[in-house]
This record gives structure tokens, sequence and C-alpha cells, in this order.
């Protein structure tokens, strides 16, 4: 007899422009069903940009997106990379080989492309998670996977000048430090795309890698006005459906900054607290066990921009840290 399986979900693949295809591929991550890697013609081959993350089954799903539009790993003559997440680069190398290419990706991938659960447990503690709760998160992260098919790596620099060739035009790398310091847009100029990765995400859904740059928060509001003035008539998101209205979406995650700030900074106002007890403040109800180590970082993000902006001094405690307000 069969087992009964749960109907998974399989990789798709849809056009979006001329040449250019939305490959959408499941994500088992919580919050978080679905990556977009995207397909760009390029005589008679592809482009790739973005992989999907590495999981059971995960290469199956993108191959069947490839199929779904035409093409297999083969086609492939250059892989491209927005940030080194593993959700966008976690096929990067195996991909490579089988077709034969190059990846190319923003040099500050070296940064945090090797973090381990060791340095993430180091922050928790210094951050104040309490010891039972982290045990047990830890517990069940030792039994995932890393996201990663096999060592990471770059074959050339992905910096602003540098350019790409598709049948949709000539795309321009542009810098986009923020949520990650690897982080790039990919812009068609003529044709007024952003490919935007997870710098505009299709619903306000905002995290900062933190620890690698003086301000994450910072070089994401600024990496907001870079992309501004390039007056995108339609964004390519890493997890959402195409969007058109670019402006807005730049006009809200400037608001939920500024809404996160404040509440952080209200947080602190009876006193000092470590990024554990801030983001039980900023956060409330939403602050559960499944999204706790994403909203400890994002409030870490926040604490560390209110310290650049020197509002908010840092007691550098030992074990753990705690934040205040500058008098
Ligand atoms: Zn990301
Ligand atoms: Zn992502």
């Amino acid at each position: 007899m069969r087992k009964p399986t749960r109907p998974r979900e399989q990789g798709r693949g849809e056009r979006v422009l001329p040449g250019v295809w939305r490959l959408r591929l499941p994500l088992d991550l919580p919050g978080v069903p679905h990556v977009n890697a995207w397909a760009l013609q390029a005589s008679g081959g592809l482009v790739l940009v973005d992989t999907g993350m590495h999981d059971r089954g995960t290469m199956g799903h993108l191959e069947q997106a490839l199929e779904r539009i035409g093409h297999r790993v083969s086609d492939i003559q250059l892989i491209v990379i927005t940030h080194a997440h593993i959700d966008h680069c976690g096929q990067a190398p195996p991909l490579a080989k089988r077709a034969g290419c190059e990846v190319w990706m923003h040099p500050n991938w070296k940064l945090h492309a090797h973090d381990d659960l060791d340095k993430t447990i180091e922050i928790a503690l210094l951050s104040g998670v309490p010891a039972q709760p982290l045990e047990r998160w830890a517990e069940a992260r030792r039994g995932m996977g890393s996201g990663q098919a096999g060592t990471l790596y770059s074959d050339k620099d992905l910096v602003p000048g540098v350019t790409f060739e598709t049948d949709a035009g000539t795309w321009n790398v542009v810098e986009t430090l923020g949520h990650a310091p690897s982080h790039v847009c990919l812009h068609q100029p003529e044709q007024r795309v952003l490919l935007s990765g997870d710098h505009l995400m299709g619903r306000v859904s905002q995290y900062f890698d933190v620890g690698y740059t003086p301000d994450p928060v910072g070089e994401f509001l600024d990496s907001l006005t870079v992309i501004e003035r390039l007056d995108a008539r339609l964004a390519l998101a890493g997890h959402a459906r195409p969007f058109t209205d670019v402006q807005a979406h730049i006009d809200a995650n400037r608001r939920e900054v500024e809404a996160r700030v404040s509440a952080t900074r209200a947080a602190l106002a009876d006193g000092p607290k470590s990024a554990y007890e801030a983001a039980r403040a900023v956060y409330g109800e939403a602050f559960n066990a499944a999204m706790a180590s994403w909203l400890i970082t994002l409030t870490r993000a926040w604490l560390v921009h209110l310290q650049q902006l020197g509002e908010v001094l840092n007691d550098g405690g030992d074990p753990v840290e705690h934040w205040e307000l500058a008098s």
C-alpha cells in the first residue's frame, strides 16, 4: 500500500517579459514559502539570477521550472547572485559545474558566507536569549542541512561597472548593501526593470545582516535612495510576484524603518535592555519561538543604527550586552 504523501509543491516557470522568466521555487523556511530565480535569455542560452536553496529535492524543482520554460541546466551560460544568502546562492556550485559556467557575486560574500551555529549561539547569548529556548532552537538547527550545496565561490566580483548582456538588454550592477553586505540589484535601464533581490521585497519584510558593516539599517536606507533614482517601472524581487508600484514599496520600507526605530527608542525609555528584551518590547505578540531569531537580529540592527546616530549606548557587557539611551 502506498503511504499517503503530502502533495509537495513543484518548481514553476512563468514568462514576465520577452526573454525574462520567473522560476518560482518552493522553500522550507518559516514564513517564506518561495524564492524566485530569474532566467534571462541570452543568445540562445540563459543567464540565471539566483539559484534557490539547497535541500532535499530542490535541484529537481529548479530543473522542473527550467523545463517548463523550455530550457535545461546545460543552457545556463552565467550565474549571477544577488546576495550570499542560502536561499539565493545555495545551489550555485553544483549548477555552475554542470553547466560549465561562471558564478558572479559581490566580493563581500566572503564576510558572511561561512557563518556557523557556534557564532549564532555566541551572539544569542550576548543578546540575552535565555539558555533553555536557545538550547531547543540550537538542537532543531543541528538537525537541518546548511542550505548550501558544495563550497561557495565567485569567479568575478559583481560590483558597479560590471555588466552582462541578455536578449532583453544590458544589465548593470547596483550595489545595495543593507539586507546583506553582499547585496546587489541588477538594472536594465531601457526597459526600466530592476531585479531587486531581497533589497526591495514585494511585501515589507525586512532583515539585516548585523556585525559585518558599521550600520546595516543606514546602509539599507542609502540603498533605497540609490534605487529610487533609477525610476524602475517593474521590480522582480526575491520572494514575491513582479510588481510595478516600485516607489510605493520604497516609501513603505522607509516608513517601516522609521516605525521600528521609534519603537526601539521607546523600548529603552524605562531603562537599559538586552537585545532580547528590546525585541520582546518592540514586537510584542509577534515575538514567538519560530520568529525569535529573526526578530532579535532585526532589533540588533535597529539598536546598532541608533548607536551610530549617537542616540544609544552599548555597555559591551559580558556575558549579556545592554543598550541604553544616551542622556
Ligand atoms: Zn536575503
Ligand atoms: Zn531571500
